[in-house]
């Protein structure tokens, strides 16, 4: 029902970049390779995403918008190996249900379906010729729980989130062409082409791109690979370091120090390198359900992966006699 949606919608949606995060592990979990993030009036005026992934069929569209309706999961068993970004099913219903919300699907093998919900009524559900992905955009957020857009922060602010997650999602998807437009103002374009270097240089610039280390090691239970900037390119804040498990980036303050340890005293006290480390492991390793938003992750053998990725910065400064 519709305040089940909206108090799951409290957890899931805090603001405009909550909605392009889900949206975007949508995409990316329906095995899209193009990404169109548009947004207008920091997330508040819409936000459009169009990709070229599976699409809905028309049975489940509707389906789709229900609560802890997911394709992604069968059994129980299926929590402990998830391999998928999404898994509970929350993120539809609870957008539609504090939005206007106009979806347009299309799997390519039979008529594509439009569908417009808002505040958790569905409006219209309409077969609609669409190529193949799924198109969605949201207008009028929170348009139903003033108080929630009363905690907004300014345009600015906002919009600074959603490019941080867009970054952050394009830096776990190499593979995948994003690109970001502001009130008509493209922000960021990748072209998917797998290179991860590349899309560092899209997102901090080429100088900074060049001017990193590459990053790979691997034990029994992780592999590590990606970029790490020399000691000399550093920061004020730990905002430019990205820690990307099985394609999901999360935070981890541990992990955060482990790679700072590598670099000893060639850091000045309070600066920060740049890094970009892309992790695999067993995705039994990983408990993702321990937050709706899923940005914090428990991780089995953490010490082993931390002392890891110490050394391999390590022993990777060492070779380039820095
Ligand atoms: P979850 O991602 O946890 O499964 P969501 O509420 O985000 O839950 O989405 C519900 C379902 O809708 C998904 O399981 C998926 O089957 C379908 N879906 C949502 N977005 C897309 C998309 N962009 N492309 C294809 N299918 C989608
Ligand atoms: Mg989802």
């Amino acid at each position: 029902d519709v305040l089940a949606d909206q108090i799951a919608a409290g957890e899931v949606i805090e603001r405009p970049a909550s909605i392009v995060k889900e949206l975007v592990e949508n995409a990316l979990d329906a095995h899209s390779r193009q990404i169109d993030i548009i947004v207008t009036e920091a997330g508040l005026g819409q936000i459009r995403i169009i990709d070229d992934g599976d699409g809905i069929d028309q049975a489940d569209v509707a389906i789709a918008f229900k609560r802890h309706a997911t394709s992604k999961i069968q059994s129980p068993k299926d929590l402990f190996r998830i391999k998928t970004l999404g898994f509970r099913g929350e993120a539809l219903p609870s957008i539609a249900s504090v939005a206007d919300v106009i979806m347009t699907t299309a799997t390519g093998s039979e008529q594509g379906t439009e569908i417009h919900i808002r505040g958790g009524e569905t409006i219209t559900m309409k077969p609609a010729t669409a190529r193949p992905g799924t198109d969605i955009t949201v207008t009028d957020l929170f348009f139903n729980t003033p108080a929630r857009l009363k905690y907004l922060k300014s345009p600015q602010t906002e919009l600074a989130q959603i490019t941080d997650i867009v970054d952050r999602l394009a830096l776990a998807h190499a593979e995948v062409a994003f690109s970001l437009t502001h009130n008509e103002r493209e922000l960021l374009r990748t072209v998917g082409n797998g290179n991860l270097q590349q899309v560092i240089a899209a997102i901090y610039g080429n100088t900074n791109a060049q001017k990193m280390i590459p990053i790979e090691t691997q034990d029994p239970d992780f592999s590590v690979r990606g970029f790490t900037s020399l000691p000399e390119v550093t920061r004020s804040s730990r905002q430019y370091i990205s820690i990307i498990i099985n394609q999901r980036y999360i935070r981890n303050f541990q992990l955060t120090k482990a790679i700072i340890q590598g670099y000893g005293s060639k850091l000045m006290i309070g600066r920060f390198p740049m890094s970009v480390l892309l992790i695999e492991l067993d995705p039994v390793l990983i408990d993702v359900n321990v937050h709706p938003a899923k940005k914090e992750v428990r991780i089995s053998k953490e010490s082993q992966l931390e002392g890891l990725i110490t050394m391999a910065i390590q022993q990777q400064m060492a070779k380039q006699n820095l």
